[in-house]
């Protein structure tokens, strides 16, 4: 589907076995090629589509010209390697997320983890508060999501803020941490269209989670990106979940009214003293499954984090749990 006539840009919609069912990727036609952004999970129906969108749109595989991954999660980097197998492209993506996909990624066990990534993930949940068996869920589920991301591609860097061609056009390679520490949006300055990424999402918010090798404040980091894209001229997002969108400055404003509430949440719930994990099942619910309270409880743990770090909270260690309460104001003057 053409999501912008002139630039040249495709949305190709590929589907992923979660709740969270599809993830954007897009093809940028310049004239001397083919650019793709992002590129799904490897599994036969991502490889499916990406062929039936080649076939539908003429392109051989020595047409495409390079790759670009906005970040280093399962959806968006799983078929790079394929991809880089299929037409030769160099993989682009930023050097702390090339580096974080290799550590907590890649594998040569099929549907396991490397046994550093496994320890360290686990300690990290037990930390949380979660219970020991529900942590074997999870990064047995995490193990089978490797293996949709094997092989993986020689990687090359892009720098942040750095210009890069895609299609016929230039795009500032924008550094956007927060759903990621090495985030990348692409913005055509010309046009005011931004790829987003999962940095900004029309519908739902983005995922910012604290995890082993990451920024131990995501959070300060995505809030703080947030201001500073309020002065960004976009025009037009195209973002990796969801449909485009126009209402960029209205969207920034809703992101940072829902952290601030989430905050304001965590923090009352955390009051008397609580692990992440008691947390996390009062503020999302207990329905979820191995995938999603992954996600729920690393997010409440970076809510949690971020509110000891701005000193609003503390976090004492319990025979390896930590517990979270609010910060003592009755001491000192
Ligand atoms: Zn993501």
């Amino acid at each position: 589907m053409t999501v912008h006539e002139k630039l040249g840009i495709y949305q190709i919609r590929l589907p992923l076995p979660f709740r969270l069912n599809h993830v954007n990727c897009y093809g940028i036609k310049g004239s001397e090629g083919w650019w793709l952004i992002d590129t799904g999970l490897n599994t036969e129906p991502t490889r499916q589509a990406w062929q039936q969108f080649m076939a539908d749109q003429g392109i051989t595989n020595r047409d495409v010209r390079a790759i670009y991954i906005t970040h280093f999660h399962a959806d968006h980097f799983g078929a790079a390697g394929w991809l880089q197998g299929l037409t030769g492209a160099p993989v682009f993506i930023s050097a702390k997320d090339g580096e974080t996909v290799q550590k907590l990624w890649q594998t040569n066990n099929a549907r396991t983890l490397q046994a550093e990534t496994q320890e360290a993930i686990t300690k990290m949940f037990i930390a949380y508060g979660m219970p020991a068996e529900m942590t074997e869920d999870i990064t047995g589920q995490m193990g089978t999501l490797a293996s949709a991301m094997q092989p993986f591609p020689v990687i090359s860097t892009v720098e942040a803020g750095s210009m890069v061609q895609l299609g016929d056009y230039r795009y500032r390679a924008l550094f956007t941490p927060g759903h990621s520490d090495g985030h990348i949006c692409y913005f055509n300055e010309e046009f005011g269209v931004l790829l987003s990424g999962d940095h900004l999402l029309p519908k739902i918010t983005s995922n910012i989670s604290l995890w082993p090798y990451a920024h131990p404040d995501p959070l300060n980091n995505y809030l703080q990106t947030l201001q500073d894209n309020l002065r960004l001229p976009v025009q037009l997002a195209l973002p990796a979940h969801g449909s485009p969108f126009a209402n960029v400055q209205e969207r920034i404003h809703q992101l940072l009214d829902h952290h601030a509430d989430r905050l304001k949440l965590m923090k009352k719930l955390a009051a008397g003293g609580a692990t992440a994990y008691s947390i996390c099942k009062q503020a999302f619910g207990e329905n979820l499954n191995a995938h999603e309270v992954r996600f729920a409880l690393a997010e409440t743990a970076a809510h949690l984090m971020h509110l000891v770090y701005r000193g609003e909270m503390e976090v004492t260690e319990r025979k390896g749990v930590s517990i979270f309460s609010e910060k003592n104001k009755t001491g000192g003057f």
